[in-house]
Parts: C-alpha cells; structure tokens; sequence
C-alpha cells in the first residue's frame, strides 16, 4: 500500500503534521475524501480498508459515513508540499512537488526491482536492469548449434562440448564437421592418404581421380592412333614411334598422320612453301618499286631546293659578257650533248640585249624558263618544256599544245643582229633591233610545275660552235 511520511517532507512543521495527517495511517493522506457528517478526512485507500474489516463503509471518528472529494483548499495544500522521494536511500536525489510525486515514484530509476529470470530474482535498480540483463547468468540464450534455449551460465559449456549439433574442425582439412557425423568423415576426408592399387604410389583422396586420369603409369589406356590397349608407362614409347598418331608438320601446321608425314613434307608441303615464297617475292619487288619512286621524288624536291648562283667568276668559252656577274649555270640536255642552258641574272621589265659572235645551227635560242628546267633541261622539241624560247630558225617554242611557228611572222635572227629580250610575270618579249621584227606573248601559267614557278632569262646553245655576247 502506498504511503507518503511525514518525514519525507523537505519543509516539515506541526502546523502541516496537524492538517495533513490521516487518522487511519497516520501519515500524509493520499487521494484524501471527507466524511459528511463530521467532516474529518481520510486517505481514500485507508477509508476503503478500514471498511473492510467494518459491517458496512463507515466513518472511524463518527461511525457514520456519507463521502465527498475532500476539500478543495486541503487538497491546494497538498499540491503545495515539496517532498523527497522515496527512493532516496537507494541514490534517487530528486525534490518533487505532492502533485508529480506518485507519477515519478512509478518510474523512478533508483526504484528496486526484482530480475525477471527464473531462479535470479535478485533485486536491482531500475537504472540497472539492462546492464543486468546483458549478464544475469540465468537469462536464456539460444544455442548457435541446436537452438535450444539455455542458461547463460551454462551456454558455453553446451556448445563446446554437450550439444550433439556441434560441429568441430577436422585436424586434416579444416573442414567443420557435425560431431556425430566426425566418424564417417575421418574415412572420407579428402586429405586422407590411400594407396593407389595400381601403382602403389601414396594419393589423397581428393588427387585419386586425376592420378587415375592423367598420372598413373599402371592405368590402361588407349592409343589415340592405331587404338591399341596399354599401360601409360608404356604409351609414352608407343607414340614415339606408332605410325598412326598425328603429329603436327613443322612447316604448315597441319596435324597428319606419322605414316603421312614423309608424302605430305614432299607433296604438299613444298607447295605451300613455294606459294608463300613466291608472295614473299612479290611483296619485296613491290618494295623495291616503291623505293624507286621515293628516290625521284627526293631528287625532284631537292633540285627544287636549289638556288641559281650568279657570279662574277662564272666563265665560258662560248660566252662572253660585258658586265661581270651575268650568267649562272650552265647545263648540258643529257640526250643532246652539246645543248648549254645559261641563265642570265634576272631583271624584270628591263631589256637584256644579246648578240650571237657565231650560229652554226639555226637552232640556238633566246627566252625564259622555269628554274627547274635550268637544272634539268627537257627537249625543246616536246611539249610541256617549261620555256617561251624563241629561235634563230622562226620557231617559238611554247607551253602550249601546238608550237607556235614565229616564221610566219619572219621572225628569226642571224649573226651579227642585236636582239632585245623584256619580261615580267605576265608576258615576254623579243625584238630583233636589226630588222625591227617583235614578237610578244602573255605567258600562261597552267602549263608550267606550280612548285616552280620562278622565271629565268636564257640563253640556248646547241651546236660545239655556237658562240653569244651578253650586252648590257
Ligand atoms: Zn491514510
Ligand atoms: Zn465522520
Ligand atoms: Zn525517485
Ligand atoms: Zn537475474
Ligand atoms: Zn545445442
Ligand atoms: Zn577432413
Ligand atoms: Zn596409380
Ligand atoms: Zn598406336
């Protein structure tokens, strides 16, 4: 039954022993109710077992008894009261108010409790109850083996050595093993050592499969050749000389037969040795042709590369110039031995004026060419020559398909006539100063290299004799 004393009163005084005692339990009433007829009041659960050992619910002090709620002004000062708790010889430092204090005591953690497994029962803190609980030897746990619910404090016990569902680790291969099951495992287990019957030769269990397959010298085993039935240890020389196992030709790879092997080396061998040897040629011929080309294409690119060089040193026979430092290079046409290209120091738009000392063939020139072609004249008489020439004889010489025969036009020259040669990017022309004839022509790229479009004046010799005076 719960009682709140007197002395647990923070502030206690006779004046509030005297208003809130109850006259049953003596203490501080709880829940109190009045009586009617004499207005004393009474805790409610102290009235109700007073009662019980009465004839009939009756008031202690008047013997009558009609009830009401105790007085409002009582109950105000109940509520009022600060009290301890309790608890409090058990740790519980708490000062509560009258009105919160049986709602705390419900809860309170220093509150003792009885631990609720059979055959603990010790008493403990509320606050202590799950620390209890993850120790108490008597809560029941399961066993990881048979879940059987057992005893804490016998658990380990169970499962190491009394459970029949343990399994234990086998000393040979590791494997865990149920304890009842240890028996028939020890002659299964693949770590076991056996004696193959055949070869006698020491085998664990689990290798006995593969040694059969793949290892025993005493297995019976078929030829893959001619079939035969023998032992392994005697295959080995077997098929080092049995006529009918294939055996792959060194050459293309092919499995064939030992008693084929000579025929096919011979036959058809040789063949695909030919054939790949023949593509072999093919391949380097095609390389050589290749290489061929690159070699022209250097050469083109390095005559490319090179300057025409005017000085004052350069001298020839057949030439003879006023002004040092006019002429360069002097180059021979290799199919016409005595063809001289000479290149005259280039001055656009200003007259060059030439004379020929001696012609012993009317095919000398006068003109302007493409560097390159100064390097590495072409034949005159072909098309696309890289020139505008125009030669003793009438002819011009042009870049276009049909040469142009500037007799029509009674252009020519002999010796001893001074001729007159102008030129810039657009056009070229000629004058013959004795006889007063002039021909022009605008010059047309298209039919000239487009790497090499830089224009030379020249002059062309082509007989042993030939002989030309260079003016100004
Ligand atoms: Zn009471
Ligand atoms: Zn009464
Ligand atoms: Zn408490
Ligand atoms: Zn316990
Ligand atoms: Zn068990
Ligand atoms: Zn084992
Ligand atoms: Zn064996
Ligand atoms: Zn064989």
């Amino acid at each position: 039954m719960q009682v709140l004393r007197f002395d647990q009163l923070v502030n206690r005084s006779p004046q509030i022993e005297e208003l809130c005692k109850c006259m049953i339990c003596l203490e501080i009433f709880i829940d109190p109710m009045c009586c009617e007829s004499c207005e004393n009041h009474f805790c409610q659960t102290c009235l109700t077992t007073w009662s019980q050992n009465q004839s009939a619910r009756s008031c202690p002090v008047c013997n009558k008894l009609k009830e009401k709620q105790g007085q409002r002004i009582l109950k105000n000062m109940l509520n009022d009261l600060d009290v301890y708790c309790c608890y409090k010889q058990n740790g519980c430092l708490g000062i509560l108010k009258y009105s919160e204090y049986f709602f705390h005591i419900k809860s309170c953690q220093f509150k003792q409790v009885k631990c609720e497994y059979e055959g603990c029962n010790i008493d403990i803190l509320l606050k202590d109850k799950d620390q209890h609980d993850n120790t108490c030897p008597f809560k029941l746990l399961q066993c990881k083996w048979c879940q059987q619910e057992i005893w804490r404090k016998q658990l380990e016990q169970h499962e190491l050595n009394e459970c029949l569902q343990r399994k234990v680790q086998c000393g040979k291969c590791s494997s865990e093993v149920p304890i009842l099951m240890m028996q028939n495992h020890v002659d299964t287990c693949p770590e076991n050592i056996y004696k193959c019957q055949l070869c006698l030769s020491d085998i664990k269990l689990k290798d006995l499969e593969l040694h059969n397959k793949n290892e025993c010298p005493q297995v019976i085993i078929k030829c893959s050749g001619c079939q035969e039935q023998l032992k392994r240890i005697s295959m080995i020389l077997h098929m080092q000389s049995c006529q009918f196992v294939e055996i792959e030709c060194e050459n293309c790879q092919q499995q064939i037969q030992r008693k084929d092997l000579k025929d096919h080396t011979i036959a058809k061998c040789f063949k695909t040795l030919k054939q790949i040897i023949t593509d072999q040629q093919r391949q380097i011929k095609g390389l050589f042709t290749f290489c061929e080309e690159l070699s022209q294409q250097v050469n083109l690119l390095s005559q490319l590369q090179q300057q025409i060089k005017f000085s004052k040193h350069f001298k020839h026979k057949d030439i003879e110039v006023i002004k040092d430092g006019k002429i360069a290079q002097l180059n021979l046409n290799e199919n016409k031995k005595f063809d001289r290209l000479i290149a005259i120091k280039n001055s656009k738009n200003k007259p060059i004026e030439i004379e020929f000392l001696h012609i012993s063939d009317l095919n000398v020139c006068v003109g302007i060419t493409q560097r390159q072609n100064i390097f590495n004249p072409k034949d005159y008489s072909k098309h696309n020559h890289q020139s505008y020439l125009f030669c003793a004889n009438g002819i011009v010489y042009i870049d276009e398909n049909k040469e142009e025969n500037g007799k029509k036009k009674n252009f020519g020259f002999v010796i001893g006539q001074k001729l007159e040669l102008v030129y810039n990017d657009q056009f070229v022309s000629i004058k013959n100063c004795t006889t007063q004839q002039y021909l022009k022509y605008n010059i047309s790229y298209e039919y000239f290299d487009k790497d090499d479009i830089e224009l030379y004046p020249v002059l062309c010799l082509r007989s042993n004799f030939d002989k030309a005076r260079i003016v100004n």
